[in-house]
């Protein structure tokens, strides 16, 4: 059997890694750019970063064994290479608080009573699931909410938490936790350089450079405006689901600043609540580079009605550095990305399921980030492709069979 995979990132590769176990030998895998999409790694002089800052992580034995497969061992993700975000809430970069929010910071916040009182009447075993915001405030109560996570939601999302579905919250770290790095206790890192876990992924497959695009009924397939589905068994897409659902974007705005201490309070990245961007990330204190500068990117959500200036962006990233970090910009660039975040709004329950159905009925099988429509992390895609090679029959047939595999893809989210 022929297969076609549209896009080279992390779920495009984990796919054509599990095809290649079930002993499919003609692979082809259209990538418009380089393989490992967001999550490709980059260097600055000898300072890694990716688009996003890409932590590897999972809790999966099976998923960290491929990981760990390609990972160079030096630099493998371990549990003392924990990440240990912060936030700003406050505008005070000399006091980021704990993200996601822990006890200390209930213990040192203004009120700590009246956060304890509302957290004991919570009821943990019922979280009410209507919407994200209700979903939070059965979690951490009102005080936790107002002061943590509903200025940053707005912010990232531009939407009314009410607005938002409450998955988005169950797939994120957002609740009261006893430690303060991220993943609890994962296995988790920064590998370094994350391109061997892509380019082994995708060894001995044929990859060409081209656009795919994929038609609203998932009959259609064109590579580069040719029609290509009538070649192939299966068509793998993990480009976006619909255009009719909604995404945001990303502008990363990156600056090299002389330094060779670390600049950012927080050990890895922020949210500050009283600027326009989304979070400030210092790489080298993330992979601990010796190096006599630093890396910093400033990443901004925008979404295609509220569009971005990226003139003002770069002016509200330039004085920052030098009112507040009081640093000199050496350099400065930026990338500025589409269909980075898909938004998981209560309103677009029923399209996802329309779209999943339509997807069941044709030789498309759609994964990923965009694919699925769904907020995950990179061991959820590459668990994703192994859900596809465990059901493979299902995958082959269409209808019920395949919906269900596609429900079954996205469980890990309810
Ligand atoms: C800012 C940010 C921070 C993140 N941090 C983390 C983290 O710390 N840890 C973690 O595990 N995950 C993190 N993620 C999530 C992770 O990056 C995604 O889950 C993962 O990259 C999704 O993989 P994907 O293959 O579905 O999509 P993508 O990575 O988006 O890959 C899609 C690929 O398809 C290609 N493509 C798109 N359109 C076309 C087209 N029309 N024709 C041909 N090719 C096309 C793109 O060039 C790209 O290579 C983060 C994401 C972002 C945006």
């Amino acid at each position: 059997m022929k297969v076609l995979i549209l896009g080279g990132g992390p779920a495009g590769c984990a796919a054509a890694y599990f095809l290649k176990q079930l002993g499919i030998s003609d692979i082809t895998l259209i990538e418009k750019e380089t393989i490992g999409g967001c999550a490709r790694t980059s260097f600055y002089d000898s300072i890694p970063y990716e688009f996003g800052p890409q932590i590897l992580y999972t809790d999966e034995p099976q998923i960290r064994k491929i990981f760990e497969k390609f990972v160079e061992n030096k630099a493998a993700p371990t549990k003392d290479r924990e990440y240990h975000p912060k936030v700003i809430i406050d505008g005070n970069l000399e006091r980021p608080h704990d993200f996601p929010i822990t006890i200390a910071n209930v213990l040192m916040s203004a009120n700590p009573i009246k956060i304890i009182y509302e957290l004991y009447k919570l009821k943990l075993d019922e979280p009410d699931f209507s919407n994200f915001e209700n979903y939070m405030l059965s979690r951490i109560g009102k005080t936790l909410y107002d002061t943590y996570v509903r200025n940053y939601n707005k912010k990232m999302w531009k939407k009314d938490p009410t607005e938002l579905d409450a998955e988005w919250a169950k797939e994120r770290t957002l609740t009261l936790r006893e430690r303060n790095d991220m993943f609890q206790g994962r296995w988790q890192g920064h590998p370094g350089n994350h391109n061997p876990i892509w380019e082994g992924m995708v060894s001995g497959i044929k990859i060409e450079k081209g656009i795919a695009c994929v038609s609203e009924s998932f009959k259609k397939v064109y590579v580069d405006g040719k029609s290509r589905e009538r070649d192939y068994g299966l068509i793998i897409s993990t480009l976006p689901l619909s255009n009719k659902l909604p995404y945001m974007n990303t502008l990363k705005i990156y600056v090299v600043i002389k330094e060779d201490k670390f600049i950012m309070p927080s050990y890895i990245n922020s949210f500050p609540n009283n600027y326009n961007f989304i979070r400030i990330m210092e790489y080298k204190q993330q992979f601990y580079v010796e190096n006599d500068h630093s890396l910093l990117d400033f990443a901004f959500s925008w979404n295609n009605d509220t569009g971005i200036d990226v003139n003002k962006a770069i002016e509200e990233v330039r004085w920052f550095c030098k009112n507040i970090l009081k640093r000199k910009v050496e350099d400065l660039f930026f990338i500025n990305k589409t269909y980075t975040y898909p938004v998981s709004t209560l309103s677009i329950r029923k399209i996802i399921e329309n779209k999943l159905k339509a997807a069941a009925d044709t030789k498309v099988l759609p994964l990923g980030r965009c694919g699925l429509h769904a907020y995950v992390s990179k061991d959820l895609c590459v668990r994703m492709g192994l859900i596809m090679k465990n059901h493979f029959d299902g995958v082959l047939q269409k209808g019920a069979k395949k919906l269900q595999v596609l429900h079954k893809m996205r469980e890990k989210l309810r």
